[in-house]
């Protein structure tokens, strides 16, 4: 009989990585990442391992770098008695060690505060030949624990919205200007234009206002050019594998009615032409410049999104389509829902014309950051759907406002959401899972639980990222008492910051309550007394926003989202008829 000892020591070709290993890297830039490889080894196995420059291929973990071997990504492989990860960059390298860490050392990073250890010996089966090429070249989410660069490193989120990731680490993707809405604010400043040149700014109902910018204006072109130009001299870094320049519209849908703009949106079809016309020029001078890893980057969103006729972006633009109209209840290919296939057209449309395609994606509520937004049955399929049409980017934009607390599900979705970065097409639940477990505790199960209700549950109608909480879930009195039950059981059988971990998320539940006037809410003797009790554990937790911008707004924006979709057909052509061209 072959006891599961005696099949370990058949295994005997597997490699160990014991006290007698080394951790070598074979250029001297991949130095500190193989100190800090040498560092979570010595946490596994307790063995804090040397650290050389040679090039003597015994008993070693090798780091090296070669791009002409590996078109983009990296490799683990083990040969002899020592495992080598090779990367096409330094970036991708260390994306190798945190692959190494993750699948053969088994470490998780679950969030910036829970890193677990799930094994104590290192083994690495003797066939092992692994290699991975990311899906995506940038990703960005909001929340907490996506600011932390080991979080971030071992997640695979490289960009700059909100990380610093040291240049010895592969640095970030990063945006040397400003995020987004840069024309007026940056480029061609309505602060240092508008008075004296009210021409370059944005033709509306016979005024000129500093909403936009008159993109047919010469002037303009040549000023955001030399502007440009000027931010490239201070931030370009040759050695970056790429840096962005974003050149966007406001956040307001007042473009530019001038004879000359419409006539330059007439002739491609959509407003979008006309940005692609100025970005294009300005591209084509960068690039001339020999500025190639530099790329500009405009939006598709709103009055943008509509994909142009007779023009494509240069190879050196990002278009960035936004999906702020889409419903999250429905995923973005399903026919019944009117507003997706809407923006599926134009995802389409965009990706046969665009070399680099990026997404602006959301998944919270922005008129109540702290109530239930269940969207956890899209977010895979959706992140499929990006990526099989050929996007290369994608920022999940949550609740950027989100202070000390975990609500709602913040670190639950930051996780799943750079898991889904790293592969669309991986186990989710096994994630989801082992999240709950690490950040639960015993309570995990009941949360998990609580999670495939609201799933099962999310509206059947549609779900927009302004909906009222009243139409966030179709729960019966019996499910609310099951969530209930749900709840309170995860918070007995969590302990210590697991049992925090369930207080906080519960909150949520509470808050989605509170609105709809369910179970303790549902005494309206009572409500006042309970709405305070949660307001003030809200307040506890550092929470400092209820909402994007004022309560008025939050109200406002839920009642257009309730009519946006109940009277979607009326509403879409009033939109299409404000951005027609
Ligand atoms: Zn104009
Ligand atoms: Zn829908």
């Amino acid at each position: 009989m072959i006891s599961a000892l005696s099949l370990g020591t058949l295994a005997g070709s597997d490699i160990i990585i014991g006290a007698d290993y080394r951790v070598v890297f074979s250029s001297p830039e991949l130095q500190p990442a193989a100190g800090k490889l040498a560092d979570y080894i010595s946490k596994v196995t307790g063995n804090r391992l040397s650290v050389s420059g040679d090039t003597d291929p015994e008993k070693a973990v090798i780091l090296q770098t070669d791009g002409g071997k590996i078109p983009n990504g990296f490799n683990i492989a083990a040969k002899g008695n020592s495992v080598f990860i090779t990367g096409s960059s330094l970036s991708q390298t260390v994306r190798g060690v945190y692959a190494f860490l993750e699948k053969f050392c088994g470490i998780n990073c679950f969030t910036s505060e829970i890193t677990v250890y799930s094994l104590d010996e290192i083994r690495i089966p003797s066939d092992t030949d692994y290699s991975y090429a990311p899906y995506f070249e940038y990703t960005d989410t909001d929340w907490l624990s996506p600011k932390n660069t080991e979080y971030s490193l071992f997640n695979g989120l490289n960009g700059s919205q909100y990380r610093k990731i040291p240049a010895e680490y592969g640095g970030t993707v990063s945006y040397i200007s400003g995020f987004g809405h840069t024309l007026t604010n940056q480029f061609c400043s309505k602060d240092k234009y508008f008075e004296s040149h009210p021409e370059y700014f944005s033709l509306n109902m016979g005024r000129r206002k500093a909403n936009q910018l008159c993109l047919s204006n010469p002037d303009v072109l040549e000023i955001v050019t030399e502007e440009v130009f000027e931010l490239l001299r201070k931030k370009h870094n040759p050695e970056a594998d790429l840096q962005i320049v974003s050149l966007t519209q406001n956040d307001n849908i007042f473009f530019c009615r001038c004879a000359k703009c419409r006539a330059i949106d007439k002739k491609y079809g959509s407003h979008a032409g006309t940005m692609l016309e100025f970005v294009n020029a300005i591209a084509r001078k960068v690039k001339e410049a020999g500025y190639d890893n530099v790329v500009l980057d405009t939006f598709a969103y709103r009055y943008t999104r509509a994909v142009p006729h007779g023009i494509a972006p240069e190879d050196n633009v990002c278009v960035r389509l936004c999906s702020i109209e889409c419903c999250f209840s429905h995923t973005l290919d399903d026919p019944s829902c009117k507003t997706n296939v809407s923006f599926m057209k134009d995802l389409q449309g965009w990706s046969e014309i665009c070399k680099r395609l990026y997404i602006w994606d959301y998944c919270t509520n922005y008129s109540n950051f702290t109530g239930i937004f269940p969207d956890f049955g899209t977010l895979q399929k959706n992140m499929q759907i990006f990526y099989e049409h050929n996007v290369k980017g994608v920022y999940e934009e949550g609740n950027y406002t989100m202070n000390t607390c975990d609500t709602e599900f913040g670190e639950l979705r930051a996780y799943l959401i750079s898991k889904l970065y790293q592969n669309p097409y991986r186990d989710l639940k096994a994630d989801r899972d082992a999240f709950l477990a690490a950040y639960y505790g015993a309570g995990g199960e009941y949360v998990g639980e609580f999670l495939d209700i609201i799933t099962e549950n999310a509206p059947k109608k549609h779900l927009g990222i302004y909906q009222p909480m009243t139409s966030t879930l179709s729960l019966s009195s019996k499910q609310i008492a099951e969530c209930d039950s749900l709840w309170e059981k995860a918070e007995e059988a969590a302990e210590a910051e697991a049992k925090i971990n369930v207080r906080n998320s519960a909150l949520s539940w509470r808050y989605w309550k509170m609105k709809n006037r369910a179970s303790e809410f549902s005494d309206s003797a009572k409500y006042e007394e309970n709405k305070a009790k949660l307001t003030d554990d809200i307040n506890a937790t550092g929470i400092e926003k209820w909402y994007e911008s004022t309560a008025m707004t939050a109200f406002f924006t839920s009642v257009y989202q309730m009519l946006f979709f109940s009277l979607y057909p009326v509403i879409n052509s009033i939109v299409n008829l404000i951005y027609r061209v």
